[in-house]
C-alpha cells in the first residue's frame, strides 16, 4: 500500500467539494457516466484497430449499481482503465490548465465558488459532494496489475494492487449519511435520463426489487435483482435534427462541457455528398478559463463513423476557434488515421473549412444580448482571427465590434459605415491601452468639433497589429487618425499662411528640444490643446512596430513630431514671450504634457514636475 498527497489545488477542491452549498449534487452521476463512457470510447478505438484487442468480444457498457444495505453507489465501466500511473496523474493530479486556474480563482466563498463549479465542471472531484469514501478498482487494458485508489476526500490518497478480471473500472462510493436519496433507483435513473440519454453506451441500473408471490397468508415477499437499461444510448448527434428536442441539446452539452451552463448557441450538421460528416458543434456563454493559454484544451472531439478517435487535437478547428466545443463524426477517415495523418488530410481539412464557415455564418446571426455576450467573450479572440484567416477575413469584420467616440457600447463597422460618409468611405480609428486617455485625447479634438465618429481601439497589443492590416471593409478605408492629417476647414493657402506667420516659433521650440521630436508643426487638428503628439508615421520603424510587439518584443521609439494649437492661447503668448528660459520650460511642457494625454511617459519625469513648480510659482 502506498500513501500519496494530493496535489495543493486538489485538496482545495475537495474541501469546496466537501462543503459544498452546490444546490445540483446529481451531477456528480453525470460526471462520472461521462468519464466512463470517455474510457469506453477510448477502448472501442483499440478493440477496433489493435491487433492485440482485437479478437475481444466486447460491448461497452456502464453499469450503476445500488445498494441500500452497504449504503453504496457503484458506476463501472468495460473501458480502458488505468494503470498506478494514471491514478496518481490524472486523479492525483490536475493536469488541465483550465481546471487549475479555475482552482485559482476559487475565493473561498462557498455561494460564489458554487456557481463558478457550474460553469467549469470539476469532474471526478465531483462525488465528494455526496460520499465521504471513495475507491476506485481499475484496471487497464493489456496490464496485468490492477489497482484500488482509495480516498476519503480529505489531503490523502492511497493505492492498493488488488486482483479484477477485466479491464475498466469501478468506482464505488460510500454516501453520506443524508445522500442516501442517491440510493433510489427512480432517482438514479431520472438523472441518468436527463444528462446521460445520449451516452453512446447503454447505461444499466442494477438494483433489488421487492417481489411478492403467493396470496392472501402465503404471500412472502423476497428481494429479487434486476437490470435494466435506462438510457437511449444513441450519439445525439447521428438522430435527425427533426428528432432531437432543444434541451437534449442542452443536457448533451453539458455533459460534454462538464458545466451546468447553457450554451449561448448551437450547432448541428449533417453533410452528404462526395464527403460524408456529421458536427455538432456549441458556443459557451463563457469563455474556457484555458482560452489565453498556450497549452489550452481542444473543444472538439474526432468520430469516425461514430468510433472516438481524439479529443487532443488542435488541427480541427483554427485555433482562434478555440472557444467551440462539439463534435465532428466523419464518415470517409479510415479508422486507423494517426496523428500525422490527420494534420495533412484532404477530408478534414474539407471538414474544417466546412466547419469553420458555418461557425462563423452562426455567429453572425446572434443578435441583441446574445451578440453582446459573445463580443464580451469572444471580441479579441475574433480579432486574432482576423489576422491569421485571409479567407474568412470579411465575415469575421462583420463580427467583430470596437468602442466609438460618438456611439455608446460597442458598434460594428456596418454600422459606423451605416452613420460614415458614403462618399470618402473612411472608418478613422485610434489604437492605446487606455480607453479614458483615447477618449481623452487631443487628436480626437477635431474630429469631435466636426463630429466624425473614431472608433476606440484600446485592446492594444492586438488592435496595433491587426488593425493596421485590415487595410478595408467592404471598401471603406480604416484610417489611424494619428497618421493622416484631421478633417479641418482650412485651405491649403490658408494653412501656409499660418505655417509662415508661426515659423520663427516652431524652428524655436524645435531648437529647445532638440531630438526629443522629429518636426515641430502648427497643428489644424486641435481645439481646446494647446499641443498634441503623433508618431511619424512615413518613419520606416513605424512599420516594423507592430512586427517587433507580435515576436514579444518591445516596440522601438518611434520618432514623435510635436503639433502647436495657432489659436490657443498659450501658443499665442508663448510667439511673443522674451525671456527665454520660461521659453525653454513651457516647450518642454508642451512636449510632456502632449505625451501624457497619450499615455505615454516624459523623457525626464524629475525635470517635468521641476518645471511644473516653477510656473505655478512664477503665476502666483
Ligand atoms: P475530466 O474527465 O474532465 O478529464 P476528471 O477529473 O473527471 O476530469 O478525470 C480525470 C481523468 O481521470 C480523466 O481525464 C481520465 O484520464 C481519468 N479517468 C477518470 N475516470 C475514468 C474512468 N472511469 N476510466 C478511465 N479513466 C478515467
Amino acid at each position: 500500500m502506498a500513501k500519496h498527497q494530493f496535489q495543493t489545488e486538489i485538496g482545495q477542491l475537495l474541501k469546496l467539494m466537501t462543503h459544498s452549498l452546490y444546490s445540483n449534487k446529481e451531477i456528480f452521476i453525470r460526471e462520472l457516466v461521462s468519464n466512463s463512457s470517455d474510457a469506453i470510447d477510448k477502448f472501442n478505438y483499440l478493440s477496433l484497430t489493435d491487433e492485440q484487442f482485437k479478437q475481444e468480444d466486447w460491448i461497452g457498457q456502464v453499469s450503476i449499481g445500488l445498494d441500500s444495505k452497504d449504503g453504496s453507489l457503484t458506476i463501472a465501466d468495460n473501458g480502458l482503465g488505468m494503470n498506478e500511473d494514471d491514478l496518481i496523474n490524472h486523479l492525483g493530479t490536475i493536469a488541465k490548465s483550465g481546471t487549475k486556474s479555475f482552482v485559482e480563482n476559487l475565493t473561498g466563498d462557498a455561494q460564489k465558488d458554487s456557481n463558478l463549479i457550474g460553469q467549469f465542471g470539476v469532474g471526478f472531484y465531483s462525488v465528494f459532494m455526496v460520499a465521504d469514501r471513495v475507491d476506485v478498482i481499475t484496471k487497464k487494458a493489456g496490464e496485468e496489475q490492477a489497482y484500488k485508489f482509495t480516498t476519503n476526500g480529505t489531503g490523502e490518497f492511497e493505492i492498493t494492487p488488488v486482483t479484477k478480471d477485466s479491464h475498466g473500472t469501478v468506482i464505488y462510493m460510500k454516501l453520506k449519511e443524508d445522500e442516501k436519496e442517491f440510493l433510489g433507483k427512480s432517482r438514479v435513473e431520472k438523472v441518468v435520463k436527463k444528462y446521460s440519454d445520449h451516452i453512446a453506451y447503454p447505461i444499466v441500473i442494477n438494483f433489488e426489487e421487492d417481489e411478492t408471490t403467493g396470496e392472501g397468508e402465503d404471500a412472502v415477499t423476497t428481494k429479487v435483482k434486476r437490470s435494466e437499461q435506462v438510457n437511449a444510448a444513441t450519439a445525439l448527434w447521428t438522430l435527425p435534427k427533426s428528432e432531437i428536442k432543444e434541451e437534449e441539446y442542452v443536457e448533451f452539452y453539458k455533459s460534454l462541457s462538464h458545466g451546468d451552463e447553457e450554451p449561448l448557441k448551437y450547432l448541428h450538421n449533417k453533410v452528404e455528398g462526395s464527403q460524408e460528416f456529421t458536427t455538432l458543434f456549441y458556443i459557451p456563454k463563457t469563455a474556457p478559463m484555458d482560452l489565453y493559454r498556450a497549452d489550452y484544451q481542444s473543444g472538439i472531439k474526432l468520430y469516425v463513423k461514430r468510433v472516438f478517435i481524439t479529443d487532443d487535437d488542435k488541427e480541427l478547428l483554427p485555433p482562434y476557434l478555440r472557444f467551440v466545443k462539439g463534435i465532428i463524426d466523419s464518415e470517409d477517415l479510415p479508422l486507423n488515421v494517426s496523428r500525422e495523418i490527420l494534420q495533412e488530410n484532404r477530408i478534414l481539412a474539407n471538414i474544417k473549412q466546412n466547419s469553420v464557415k458555418k461557425i462563423l455564418r452562426e455567429i453572425k446571426k446572434l443578435e441583441g444580448e446574445d451578440s453582446e455576450t459573445f463580443t464580451s467573450q469572444y471580441n479579441k479572440v475574433i480579432k486574432e482571427g482576423i489576422y491569421m484567416d485571409q479567407t474568412n477575413k470579411d465575415i469575421l469584420l462583420d463580427i467583430v465590434r470596437y468602442k466609438s467616440s460618438t456611439e455608446e457600447g460597442l458598434v460594428s463597422l456596418e454600422s459606423y459605415v451605416s452613420r460614415g460618409d458614403s462618399e470618402k468611405k473612411e472608418i478613422y480609428y485610434i489604437t492605446g491601452e487606455n480607453e479614458q486617455v483615447l477618449r481623452n485625447s487631443p487628436l480626437l479634438e477635431a474630429y469631435k468639433k466636426a463630429s466624425i465618429e473614431v472608433l476606440i481601439m484600446d485592446d492594444k497589443e492586438i488592435d496595433e497589429i491587426v488593425t493596421p492590416m485590415i487595410g478595408s471593409y467592404n471598401e471603406w478605408s480604416l484610417k489611424d487618425i494619428t497618421s493622416i492629417d484631421a478633417p479641418d476647414s482650412k485651405t491649403q493657402e490658408e494653412k501656409e499662411e499660418i505655417n509662415k506667420e508661426f515659423k520663427s516659433l516652431t524652428d524655436k521650440i524645435k531648437e529647445v528640444l532638440g531630438d526629443e521630436v522629429k518636426e515641430v508643426k502648427i497643428s489644424t487638428r486641435l481645439t481646446s490643446s494647446p499641443s498634441c503628439v503623433l508618431k511619424d508615421s512615413s518613419d520606416p520603424m513605424a512599420g516594423m512596430a507592430a512586427m517587433f510587439a507580435q515576436m514579444g518584443q518591445d516596440m522601438p521609439e518611434i520618432p514623435l513630431i510635436l503639433e502647436i494649437n495657432p489659436d490657443h492661447a498659450m501658443i499665442q503668448k508663448l510667439d511673443k514671450l522674451e525671456d527665454d528660459s520660461l521659453f525653454g520650460d513651457l516647450s518642454w511642457i508642451l512636449l510632456d504634457s502632449a505625451k501624457l494625454s497619450e499615455g505615454l511617459e516624459p523623457k525626464d519625469k524629475g525635470a517635468f514636475s521641476t518645471r511644473i513648480a516653477n510656473l505655478a510659482t512664477k503665476a502666483l
